[in-house]
């Protein structure tokens, strides 16, 4: 019998069931022998390429290396609670752990989707740097802090696509009437365009798009997108992802399940979160290259770069909707002038290496 299956098993009858509305914590949390039962509820479809096999490795990875101590079942978007309840079920503990990202709470925290990515913004490299060494984390926290939630940087998408269209993006005037699931603050960038943002969840874009219901949608990148079949709904698929240059996606922890922890725990479910969050970039990377040569090789996908004077104009709304955002509340001034700080001396120092690289390689 396998250790784990051994422990698994032992802490059958040691477990507190997780009553409503109390984190799922044994009275012994200070004793070696600790069982907890964790459930992580995500945003994502079960086992969805990435997003959600990258959740299922957080939740692993949790119980491996506290041994069995701590065990996290893991429940895609609808198994437990819908996709875009995640935080509220944290928050008031029915989920100890979620996975998603910070844009998705828009609608009750504004200033989190800083912490998701911002049109025209830093890259995935950038945001982690600012998040990490940046002050960005603490923010962050002190952002989540009035809901009892802890939050922690756990992956990263890296550039998307622009999106799938059924009809030729050639000027700006293209955008407008445009029903588009489009999340977040380039979502807000694309109604000043003239279009119609709408947030969905990732399991019901293709079925949006093939009916209609919406004229175009991004999700994420060819290995994604291609996970869902979108090239199947749609004639054109457009890059660059201007709206999400490297979103950051988020494990969002109770702070009163996270605060009973004995500090190794502590220290294994933090520590878990930076594996994944390196790891899910690196995935996205490596399978990203690999699926755009099948959607262009084998499915004949139609593949475009957006003008630049659509660009220039994304660019120069994107500028007026953030700078907005911060004028309209101080916690997003605050973190907005962080945020900015950090881009303009990363970009200072990646305009000289990053980006050279990329030109003359
Ligand atoms: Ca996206």
């Amino acid at each position: 019998m396998k250790r784990r299956d051994f422990i698994k098993q032992a802490s059958v009858g040691a477990v507190v069931s997780s009553a409503a509305a109390a984190p799922a914590i044994a009275t012994t949390t200070k004793s070696a022998d600790t069982k907890i039962k964790w459930k992580m509820v995500t945003t994502w479809p079960k086992n969805f390429p990435v997003l959600g096999t990258g959740a299922n490795q957080l939740a692993e990875l949790i119980t491996e290396m506290s041994d069995g101590r701590i065990e996290v079942k893991v429940y895609g978007a609808g198994e437990l609670i819908p996709a875009f309840e995640v935080f509220d079920a944290v928050s008031r503990g029915t989920a100890q752990i979620g996975h998603g990202s910070a844009y998705y709470w828009k609608g009750k925290i504004e200033e989190a989707q800083f912490f998701s990515t911002v049109p025209f913004g830093m890259n995935s490299q950038e945001m982690t740097s600012w998040l990490y060494y940046g002050g960005g984390m603490e923010l962050w926290k002190e952002t989540y802090e009035p809901f009892g939630v802890i939050p922690a940087a756990a992956g990263n998408t890296t550039v998307q696509m622009a999106g799938w269209f059924n009809k030729e993006i050639n000027n700006v005037n293209d955008l407008k009437g445009l029903k588009m699931r489009i999340p977040g603050l380039g979502g807000e960038v694309l109604k000043r365009a003239g279009g119609t943002p709408v947030n969905l969840p990732g399991g019901e874009l293709f079925t949006s798009l093939k009916t209609g219901a919406i004229d175009a949608t991004e999700w994420v990148g060819p290995y994604n997108d291609l996970a869902f079949g979108l090239y199947k709904a749609a004639k054109y698929y457009y890059y660059p992802g201007w709206h999400e240059p490297g979103t950051t996606l988020e494990a969002i922890i109770n702070k009163e399940a996270f605060e009973v922890l004995p500090g190794d725990l502590k220290s294994i479910v933090e520590n878990a979160c930076k594996i994944v969050n390196q790891n899910m970039s690196l995935e996205f990377t490596a399978k990203n290259n690999t699926a755009l040569d099948t959607l262009v090789n084998k499915h004949n996908v139609d593949v475009r770069r957006l003008p630049d004077d659509v660009l220039n104009k994304l660019k120069e709304l994107s500028h007026d909707v953030v700078s907005e955002l911060a004028e309209k509340n101080k916690a997003a001034q605050k973190i907005y002038d962080s945020y900015n700080k950090f881009y303009k001396q990363v970009s200072a120092w990646h305009e000289i290496s990053e980006k050279i690289y990329y030109n003359v390689r």
